[in-house]
Order: structure tokens, then sequence, then C-alpha cells
């Protein structure tokens, strides 16, 4: 359906024998924030490889953008369809600058001999001083991106995501490591996002999740164990007794 970006129904996957994901269903609405917060061993992570390919479920649906099925795909056909995955830790070019990272990641395949006398259009240009904008790091694009803070790596590396203009985005722990400043900063940027496409955050850190200020979802043991927004899925009973009451 049109107000459907992601859809996963009936979702289960066992590792010799356990459920780690167990009859598991969401939706993600296109332009929508969500939260997946839960225990460690909830299968967050595991939820996450299912949506990127990474991983094969054994059973259920996962469509994408209204009709993709995307359990008959692999990783990379999956990401070229729209869908950007950030990892914990943040991979850049430390040897490049910000500008070029930024680029390098726009950069189309093209062959090895088009790569090599790329110059960026002024399209490019733009676009890429766009998501300079967007991430915070315009005023540093000529700085070489072993010298950013962790955090402004962090914001690199999204920013890179967007240069392949994803429609849903995943983003895992983005403020891991990050000063009080920063994850201000990264919950202003990770809304801005979402005001265009989905963004989908696993996130352990409760203030975080509240500056989000997204729906919030809280899984254990491999399914949906609350829903809604933030106060709601914290006074849910069995989210106390399982999760925030350790
Ligand atoms: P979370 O990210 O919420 O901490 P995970 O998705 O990493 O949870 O893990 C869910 C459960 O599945 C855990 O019990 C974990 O040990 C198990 N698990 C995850 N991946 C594998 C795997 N490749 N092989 C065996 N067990 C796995």
């Amino acid at each position: 359906a049109q107000d459907t970006m992601l859809y996963l129904d009936g979702v289960s996957v066992a590792f010799d024998g356990f459920k780690a994901i167990n009859n598991l269903s969401i939706i993600v609405r296109p332009t929508e924030m969500l939260a997946i917060i839960g225990p460690n061993g909830a299968g967050k992570t595991t939820m996450m490889d299912i949506i990127t390919g990474k991983t094969r479920p054994d059973t259920g649906d996962v469509m994408f953008d209204g009709r993709t099925d995307l359990t008959r795909l692999d990783e990379a056909a999956i990401a070229n369809l729209g869908i950007g995955r950030k990892f914990q830790k943040p991979t850049v070019f430390e040897s490049h600058t910000v500008w070029d990272n930024l680029e390098m990641a726009l950069r189309k395949p093209r062959g090895i001999f088009a790569a090599l006398f790329y110059t960026p259009s002024d399209d490019d240009i733009a676009q890429i001083t766009g998501i300079l904008e967007t991430v915070r790091l315009l005023h540093r694009k000529d700085e070489l991106a072993a010298n950013l803070s962790h955090g402004q790596k962090q914001w690199l590396e999204i920013g890179m995501l967007l240069a392949q203009d994803p429609k849903l985005l995943l983003v895992d722990e983005p403020v891991a490591g990050m000063t009080d400043s920063e994850t201000g900063e990264t919950a202003k940027l990770l809304r801005e996002i979402a005001q265009t496409r989905s963004v989908v955050v696993v996130e352990h850190d409760m203030s975080f999740v509240r500056e989000l200020g997204s729906r919030v979802i809280c899984l254990a043991e491999g399914a949906v164990l609350a829903e809604g927004s933030l106060d709601q899925v914290s006074a849910n009973p069995v989210v106390i007794e399982r999760y925030l009451g350790r």
C-alpha cells in the first residue's frame, strides 16, 4: 500500500532450533522514524539482517515499497532498491577529505577508467553540499576524515548513505560514544532526514530515544512486546518487568 514503506509479516528465523525472530510483524511508514528497543538478544540485529538480506527468514514476508518481496533478493539487490544500513562503528575513508568521502559515495559505478577521470557535475556538487549541510559537516569539508571527532565520523557515514538516496535508512546505535551535544544534534539530524525518508533506529540509550520523539517498538524474544510512544511503551507493565525494571 501507498502508506507502507516496509512490511514484515509473520517473519521467523531460527538458529540451531532457537527462534531468534518469532512470528514478527512490523510496519514502517514512508517518512516515518521508528525506534526499536529491547533487551540484548531480543532479535534487533537479526531483524535488521533480515531486512537487508544478510539473513534469510525461514517463514514470513518482507515487502518493501509496496510490492517488492525482499526475501527473494540478495544484499546488493536490496541495497540498490534503496535500503541503506549504518552499522554501529563508523567506516569512513580516513585518509580522504570529508568532501572526497561524499564524492566517492555519490559516484555511480561507471568503470575504472571513467572513475579515474571523474569530475563532479554541478548537480553532484549541489547534492554533496546539501548533504554536508544536513550532516553538519559543510564547515569541515576540506578536513581529512581522520581528524573528525567520533560523532562527526558517524555523521559523515550517514551522509555517505544519503548520497545513495535511500528510501529507508537503518541505523544501529548511532550515539554510542558520542558527547551529549553530538547526541542531541544526531537526534535533530535524524528527525530532519525522516522528513523525506523512512528511518529505523535500533537504540539502547533511552534518553536519546526520547529526543527522537518517534514511535517506539520494544522487541523481546524475537517478537513485538509493546508499541507506541516511548511513554506508552515504558508504562507497559510487561516492558517494566522484563526490560526497563532491570
Ligand atoms: P539483539 O540485537 O536484540 O541483541 P540479536 O538479533 O543479535 O539480538 O540476537 C537474537 C538471538 O539470536 C540471540 O539469542 C543470539 O544469540 C541469536 N543469534 C543471532 N545471530 C545468530 C547466529 N548467526 N547464530 C546463532 N544464534 C544467533
